[in-house]
């Protein structure tokens, strides 16, 4: 029989336990030892099969809770958790220490389509909702007042299966919300609070919001699928990122606007301070500016251009991926489908909205274009990636040099309690730290080779037991007797050099590069005296057949049984594997084609347990390498043919775990230890321990994102936005009068024109006709760098030209190269609400 509806009927606590409810459904025990060993304590034998404090009270049997209710121990046990939580949620973290200033914002909403807290959440589909998760997590760690917002699916990502020949097979199970960590954001007459958005035809698309604590933080989740709306409306938050474009677009108004009003509504019934920034973590939910631009409009009267305004400064937008597959488009039509009557945003018309997406193909409407021009602030994700940004959407700042475009970088993180191994850390001397406090890692000091290499073997050791476990599970599933595996037994040896390699499966990132000479691999697997063993997981979007048959060429490879016991491919990638993969893994792979990886952060994770990267200098690893803590796969980046790419790339790897990587893990002195491999392990600790986590990450946001886009949003809005109708005048009169803007009659001149010397003075003057534009309303600039075979200026240094009479204008300035340099003018918009002369996107050169 199968039943019709689910349900999920809570636990009856007794009274002592009552306040047990409270840490299980605070998501912090997941990145909080003490908290999930006090659950563990009830029944460790179950702990260990459900492995999520919420389930775990279901599960417990009423007598146990009976004896635990008058068991003195575990109740003054369960106190101390309990008072550690209230403290962790009240006291002064970093924020109200160190940005306690009175304009930095008092909240931040972070939206983001998909977010990886735990498992026990399922609400992701890999990097970019981990690194959401991991956002939340060491913002409420520094007690940055974030709210996170995003839909809840019904089925989330899929789960990945193999059929017996290697192909990925895909389900979908049914979450029931209720029993997942989450409550039901309620009104003040105790009913659900419904949100909701206009749909054509007079349609309204209805959605409940869950509320999930994620320690200091609420994370908001839109649920559609309730008896408000009709089947085919229940159906918009069934998946992550599945169905047609259409699907897509229904998400993200949902995501956007209607995460805008859940938003809005949360903070009315709590008492949260409203956000003064927003953060779109990737375009999808980029339509929540126009909302808000809907808002300012009706609440203050202003034009569309005005509201805009207010709603960049307030804005901040980071994009996640140079692959131009990897942006989100939409054919105009549809957007007209569900803009084009007025009803979703009263106030604001298509044309308006349209333009907001426009890119090169007239017929498409871009959300990464809309984020950028609906943000005053974007940002990449690594130093690389902002540099491959800035070309990349260099169109949209027509005539500023690359480096001139506004998107600028910072590189992601991931939460050091998360994941790094409790084993690790308590070795190294943190009893339980509160890692995102200290924003490092706890101190090695007095801590010997020995006992680091210890606690490697133990987690290496730990994942050789998982990689068995989930091998036999996934021969049994695809259709094999238990009788015919005992070979598990042997698979993989805890004393082996482990390599690790876990992605999704786009083409970039090259799942199958390591196969491309299959001898080569086999002989470094089967090596007598050094050999490695490799574990490889990784889903592939259900739609994406290409990425299919790569994951079926992979487990055709590691199926035969002269390498089975030495590689592994292990389906159903997530966080949970991940954890094990990351901690055991002594060298963790990554071959993508650069520049194509934006960031990468699984390497990271790697690097917090003393695993040393192996990878492509790509995205975090081309700023972080530094010669002692990993390795570099040289590229061969200027190579046209993919496949010719692909052979020098692999060789490079094979010659570098062969000659390099194995013989430094297996260099062992008289007490077997590694002692040139510690080395590395001890400075990837030391040097990238701090860099690569979140809390660093969220600091810089912090600091150079939303504080000042805070400042930026009051100064817009105050005195009914004066600022914001200032800035849309001004750009009026830009608009209108640019174009008549020219610069004659410039000149560069200097004493002495045998002995100049670097530094040497020089004077530049220029007469300018400004169309009527006032000198204090631009910035006139002499431009002075390199010139080579063209007349394109390098590493030009800029200084001010101050007005000194109708239309001249003068600077004088120091010679900052030797060599044959070049000189420019040029004049750029210049108003204090702008972050940037570039904004605009208007600029005159002599
Ligand atoms: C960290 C993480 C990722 C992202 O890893 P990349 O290196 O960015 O590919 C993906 N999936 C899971 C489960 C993760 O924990």
């Amino acid at each position: 029989m199968r039943a019709i509806r689910r349900f999920t009927v809570r636990a009856s606590l007794p009274e002592p336990l009552a306040g047990l409810r409270a840490l299980a459904t605070n998501l912090r025990w997941t990145w909080h030892p003490p908290t999930r060993d006090l659950f563990a304590s009830m029944d460790d034998e179950l702990f260990r099969r459900v492995r999520d404090p919420l389930r775990m009270l279901l599960a417990v049997s009423p007598a146990r809770l009976a004896e635990l209710a008058a068991d003195e121990d575990f109740l003054a046990r369960a106190r101390a958790v309990t008072e550690d939580l209230d403290r962790y949620l009240t006291e002064d973290r970093w924020y109200q220490e160190h940005e306690a200033a009175a304009d930095a914002p008092d909240a931040i909403a972070y939206f983001s389509m998909e977010f990886g807290v735990h498992e026990a959440l399922p609400n992701y589909s890999g990097g970019l909702g981990v690194l959401a998760g991991d956002h939340l997590k060491a913002a409420s760690d520094l007690g940055v007042p974030v709210i996170g917002v995003g839909p809840l699916y019904r089925s989330g990502y899929f789960r990945q299966g193999l059929s017996l020949d290697g192909w990925q097979l895909e389900h979908y199970p049914v979450i029931d919300p209720s029993a997942l960590p989450l409550e039901l954001l309620t009104g003040e007459d105790s009913e659900p609070v419904l949100v909701s958005v206009a749909m054509p035809g007079g349609r309204e698309l209805h959605a409940q919001v869950w509320l999930a604590r994620v320690g200091r933080v609420p994370l908001l989740l839109l649920d559609a699928d309730i008896e408000a709306n009709d089947d085919d409306l229940r159906g918009v938050t069934d998946r992550l990122y599945g169905g047609d474009a259409d699907h897509r677009i229904r998400q993200e108004i949902l995501a956007g606007i209607g995460g805008m009003r859940a938003v809005r509504r949360y903070c009315e019934l709590t008492g949260h301070p409203q956000p003064e920034v927003f953060h779109t973590n990737e375009g999808h939910a980029g339509f929540l500016g126009l909302e808000r631009a809907r808002e300012i409009i009706a609440e203050a009267g202003l034009g569309f251009d005005e509201a805009l305004y207010a709603v960049r400064a307030g804005t901040v937008f980071t994009t996640h991926t140079p692959v131009p597959a990897g942006i989100d488009r939409f054919p105009g039509d549809l957007v007209q489908h569900y803009f084009g009557d007025g009803r979703l945003l009263p106030g604001l018309e298509l044309r308006r909205i349209l333009a907001l997406g426009a890119e090169d193909n007239p017929g498409m409407f871009n959300m990464a274009h809309m984020g950028l021009r609906l943000a005053q602030r974007a940002n990449g994700v690594s130093a690389l990636h902002g540099r491959v940004s800035r070309r990349m959407f260099a169109r949209l700042w027509d005539g500023f040099d690359e480096d001139e475009v506004p998107i600028t970088s910072v590189t992601n993180g991931v939460h050091g309690p998360t994941w790094v191994a409790r084993e690790l850390t308590a070795a190294l001397g943190g009893k339980h730290k509160e890692w995102g406090h200290k924003g490092q890692l706890p101190s090695g000091q007095g801590v010997t080779d020995e006992e680091l290499w210890a606690v490697r073997r133990d987690l290496r050791q730990k994942l050789v037991a998982e990689v068995r476990r989930r091998v036999r599970d996934a021969w049994l599933q695809r259709g094999a007797s238990g009788l015919e595996l005992g070979w598990i037994n042997t698979v993989f040896d805890p004393d082996v050099l482990t390599v690790g390699f876990a992605r999704r499966v786009p083409t970039y990132k090259r799942l199958t590069l390591m196969l491309r000479d299959p001898e080569r691999l086999r002989a470094l697997l089967l090596d007598q005296d050094r050999p490695i063993q490799i574990v490889v997981a990784g889903k592939s979007h259900p739609a994406d057949e290409g990425g299919k048959a790569l994951i079926q060429q992979m487990v055709r490879f590691v199926d035969d049984p002269a390498v089975r016991q030495r590689m592994v491919f292990l389906p159903d990638y997530d966080m949970a594997m991940a954890r094990y993969l990351y901690r055991g893994c002594d060298v963790w792979l990554n071959n993508p084609t650069r520049p194509l990886e934006a960031c990468g952060t699984s390497g990271m994770k790697s690097a917090l347990n003393g695993g040393l990267n192996v990878s492509i200098r790509d995205g975090w690893w081309d700023e972080c390498y530094d010669g002692s803590n990993g390795w570099a796969i040289p590229t061969a980046d200027g190579i046209r043919d993919p496949l010719r790419r692909d052979e020098l790339e692999a060789a490079a790897l094979y010659d570098l775990l062969g000659q390099q990587v194995a013989p430094l893990f297996y260099d062992r002195d008289a007490n077997n230890v590694p002692r040139d491999w510690m080395q590395m392990v001890w400075h990837t600790l030391d040097t990238l321990g701090p860099r690569v986590q979140a809390s660093r990450m969220v600091r810089e946001y912090v600091e150079n994102c939303y504080h000042p886009a805070a400042i930026t949003v009051a100064a817009a809005s105050r005195d009914s936005y004066a600022g914001a109708r200032s800035l849309a005048a001004y750009r009026t009169r830009v608009d209108m009068l640019w174009n008549k803007v020219k610069i004659f009659d410039s000149e560069l001149t200097v004493e002495g024109l045998d002995s100049l010397v670097v530094g040497s003075e020089a004077h530049v003057r220029a007469r300018i006709d400004l169309a009527g534009l006032d000198p204090s309303e631009v910035d006139v600039q002499a431009v002075v760098g390199r010139v080579g075979d063209t007349d394109d200026l390098h590493d030009p240094i800029t200084v001010p030209m101050i007005s000194t009479g109708i239309g001249a204008f003068e600077a004088t300035l120091r010679l900052p190269h030797a060599g044959t340099l070049g000189y420019t003018v040029r004049v750029l918009p210049k108003h204090d609400l702008l972050a940037t002369p570039a904004e605009l996107g208007r600029i005159k050169l002599a």
